[in-house]
């Protein structure tokens, strides 16, 4: 993954103002030299691995000592913990004693081999989550949850919440997240993308070209894509029924692109699913399936499309809504989770419910054969982006939460 080590915080000068930087620096001043330590679960791949690659670094550029450290699974311990992952999302599991107790143990062998001498610890989702059974706690560990867990399993939620009371706070990306019978700090931070990283930068027309040539993408016709990984919540198998519809109104190629996320074992499984219903169908030849790992050819085919559908079932935020709209693209997406709170609905896009596969048909057909529509809905999205969902106010959010979670306890 090409990272964003080797942006400092005066690189964001021209795109946020100078106000929002001073601010941060000031807000920066009692933390200097203070270490803190994030945790997850996989260095590539997927929203967290994104925020955190900005994130770590700028958190070092302002002074604080931010470290990084990713778990170590086995398969089998990614198997259970993205079953816990679609569980926490309201699907079924059938939680046994072995789930559990290969859940521990992995958590249980990390702590043998990481020291936590940090002033602040910060975990990111459920797999590491049980970590602080393991330690003596000396420092303030904050729990941050980016799955949409508004309805979840019971069972499971009531396991985890043994672990949960431990920490001094729980951020989540929604206020419908929050939970009401939890006896421990909420506080609801949005995630944010970078505008400098490889993914969100501005890139020239040659290179979008090299790369549309390199991977062979046609543009002799409107570009509908999705950028997911290949997971049920997200809903490719939908997408393609969506695209059906499009293109017998209105010619056009589907781009579904997913990388493989290392702590994510279902998408090979769900890939081949796609690969299958897309070979099945006539329309096959304008289905591109694209599954490089490369942030450069995410931004080209972004910038590429006339379209970005994002048809997920559930979504904690989707970042690649955030990332299509700083890109001035009209988005037509479903009407949940954090996608909700990005897309203002006929202004910056379409929101529709997720199951709704005309009402996705219908806004894309909409936009196509409407340029105004689609220049004007990018310019307010790009807008809504840069006030709201950008690195800098992520940085700025927390440093609000260090503040309070290092220097006053
Ligand atoms: N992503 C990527 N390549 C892919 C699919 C996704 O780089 O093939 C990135 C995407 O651009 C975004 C992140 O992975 O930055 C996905 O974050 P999001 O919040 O949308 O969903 P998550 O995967 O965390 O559920």
């Amino acid at each position: 993954m090409i990272n964003n080590i080797g942006h400092t915080l005066k690189d964001y000068r021209e795109i946020v103002g100078s106000s929002v930087i001073s601010a941060i620096h000031a807000n920066a001043r009692e933390l200097y030299g203070k270490n803190i330590l994030h945790i997850n679960s996989t260095y590539q791949g997927g929203g967290v691995a994104e925020l955190l690659n900005s994130l770590v670094p700028l958190m070092n550029d302002i002074g604080i000592n931010a470290d990084w450290k990713t778990f170590h699974g086995t398969p089998d311990f990614f198997i259970i913990t993205k079953k816990f992952h679609n569980a926490l999302q309201g699907e079924k599991i059938n939680f046994t004693e072995i789930k559990k107790r290969l859940y521990m143990q992995a958590n249980k062998d990390f702590s043998v081999y990481t020291h936590i001498n940090h002033d602040c610890v910060i975990v990111h989702d459920p797999q590491p989550l049980p970590l602080i059974e393991f330690y003596k706690k000396k420092q303030p560990w904050i729990w941050r949850c980016h799955i949409d867990c508004e309805t979840p399993d019971k069972k499971l939620m009531d396991f985890l919440t043994e672990f949960i009371v431990r920490y001094d706070m729980v951020l989540v990306s929604n206020e419908k997240y929050k939970k009401s019978d939890l006896p421990v700090e909420q506080r609801i931070i949005y995630p944010a993308i970078d505008p400098l990283s490889p993914k969100n930068k501005k890139i020239s027309r040659g290179v979008i070209s090299k790369y549309l040539e390199k991977f062979e993408i046609p543009t002799d016709k409107p570009l509908i894509t999705q950028v997911s990984r290949f997971d049920k919540w997200k809903d490719p198998e939908g997408v393609i029924d969506v695209f059906k519809r499009v293109k017998d109104e209105n010619d056009c190629r589907l781009i579904l692109c997913g990388s493989m996320a290392a702590d994510d074992p279902e998408g090979y499984q769900i890939y081949e699913n796609i690969k299958r219903k897309a070979n099945n169908l006539i329309e096959n030849k304008d289905i591109i399936l694209v599954t490089s790992e490369n942030n450069i050819l995410v931004n080209v085919l972004q910038r590429s499309s006339d379209v970005i559908i994002q048809k997920s079932i559930k979504e904690g935020f989707g970042l690649t809504v955030t990332e299509a709209l700083w890109k001035k693209k009209p988005v037509v997406a479903s009407n949940v989770g954090g996608i909700s709170l990005q897309i203002e609905d006929k202004k910056s896009g379409f929101l529709v419910e997720p199951y709704d596969t005309k009402g996705f048909a219908d806004n894309i057909i909409k936009i196509l054969q409407d340029p105004c529509l689609a220049k004007k809905m990018g310019r307010e999205g790009k807008e809504k982006v840069r006030k709201n969902f950008l690195i800098t106010r992520l940085l700025s959010d927390y440093l609000d939460l260090l503040n309070d979670a290092v220097i006053l306890k």
